[in-house]
């Protein structure tokens, strides 16, 4: 099987070359590395002793994408290449919108020009909104307050709606919960470039000295201890969630567009996460807690049942290993790749 990875070089892109190449498939990156180094991809083949062909690209180069999904007999897409910063989406919203969407449209003209008609896509959680029941279930409702989600929600519907126009479209839908922790090696991992938005790479970065001590957001959430609770997903789960989905693609029960959350079900709250990144490091981790951050929602955590029923596959690593793989990431990359 030739599988092409958008955003390939990137955090859940490089865990995903892994483990497919784990499997024996034939991997090929198309990455602009506006957001990556291309030293995850040196560093996945020194893993998995295989070679990825790599192309350093824009998605929305249509032209170039074509040529290299043809001149590769690609047989099917597994599309991280996003921006992701929810921040950034506020500031410039046209940017995500034109990197996310019109990036994809782009894929989606190069992937029908070249026959090529399998997609798993990285989609998100946060296109649920603030949920009004939990654990969520892929029929909730969708809703979104922010560019970045707006622009995931858009990309589903217009999928939604090739899969409905043409019956050859394979579309596996993925969304995710709060991907955390690094491969067990302590090689590849999560490497954000500025001061991180996310709590785990902001908690391993108080662990390790770099910042001084985390700002938990609110105290006050209706949460059995007042901070806010998410489902914190393994990244090498996340990344054989993408191989279960590209297995149901190639199977005859796939059809059409099917959206599936990548989770563990499980809520963790903040306090939760920093007493297991503790035990994990040995460290101590200062915090204060100060107002709640705008566009948070209290809790938000999967029902993960569909993926577990249809794709056959279930979130294995609980917090103490996002933790402790997390940690090991850190300490042996303190300044990243
Ligand atoms: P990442 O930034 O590490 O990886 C994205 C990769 O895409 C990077 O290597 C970047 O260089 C590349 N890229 C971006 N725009 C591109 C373009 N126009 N052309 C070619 N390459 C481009 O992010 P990640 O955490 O690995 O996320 C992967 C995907 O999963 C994204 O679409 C993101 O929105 C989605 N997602 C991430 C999370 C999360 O918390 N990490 C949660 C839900 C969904
Ligand atoms: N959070 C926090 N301090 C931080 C970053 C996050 O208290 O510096 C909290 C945040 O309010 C939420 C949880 O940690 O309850 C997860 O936040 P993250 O940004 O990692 O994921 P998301 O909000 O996208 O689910």
């Amino acid at each position: 099987m030739n599988v092409l990875i958008t955003g390939g070089a990137g955090y859940i892109g490089s865990h995903t070359c892994l483990e497919l190449l784990l499997k024996k498939a034939n991997v090929f990156v198309y990455d602009n590395l506006s957001n990556s180094n291309v030293k995850s991809l040196v560093l996945v083949e020194e893993l998995a002793r295989n070679k990825v062909g790599f192309y350093k690209g824009d998605i929305r180069n249509c032209y170039e994408l074509s040529s290299f999904i043809s001149s590769n007999m690609i047989d099917c897409v597994v599309h991280f290449a996003g921006l992701k910063s929810v921040g950034e989406s506020n500031s410039d919203p046209v940017k995500y919108y034109d990197n996310n969407v019109s990036g994809t449209i782009s894929l989606l003209k190069a992937m029908e020009r070249c026959k090529v008609k399998k997609l798993v896509f990285s989609s998100s959680a946060t296109v649920y909104g603030t949920p009004n029941e939990l654990p969520i279930s892929e029929a909730a409702p969708t809703s979104t307050i922010n560019p970045y989600g707006q622009s995931k929600l858009l990309v589903e519907k217009i999928l939604a709606d090739v899969a409905k126009a043409d019956s050859d479209w394979k579309i596996a839908n993925l969304r995710y919960f709060n991907p955390a922790g690094a491969h067990p090696s302590g090689l590849i991992g999560e490497d954000p470039k500025d001061i991180p938005n996310n709590i785990m790479p902001y908690v391993s970065q108080v662990a390790v000295g770099k910042l001084e001590k985390l700002s938990i957001f609110g105290g006050d959430y209706n949460t059995p201890d007042g901070t806010g609770v998410r489902d914190y997903i393994h990244v090498t789960d996340l990344a054989k969630g993408h191989l279960a989905a590209l297995n149901y693609l190639n199977s005859s029960q796939a059809c059409g567009f099917s959206s599936f959350n990548l989770g563990t079900g499980k809520g963790v709250s903040v306090l939760e996460l920093i007493k297991a990144f503790e035990k994990a490091s040995g460290k101590n981790i200062p915090f204060d807690i100060v107002a709640r951050r705008q566009g948070d929602v209290a809790a938000c955590y999967a029902d993960p049942t569909k993926a577990n029923k249809v794709l056959g596959w279930k979130a294995e690593l609980d917090i103490e290993r996002i933790c402790q793989d997390a940690w090991r990431w850190q300490v042996n990359n303190p300044t990243g790749y």
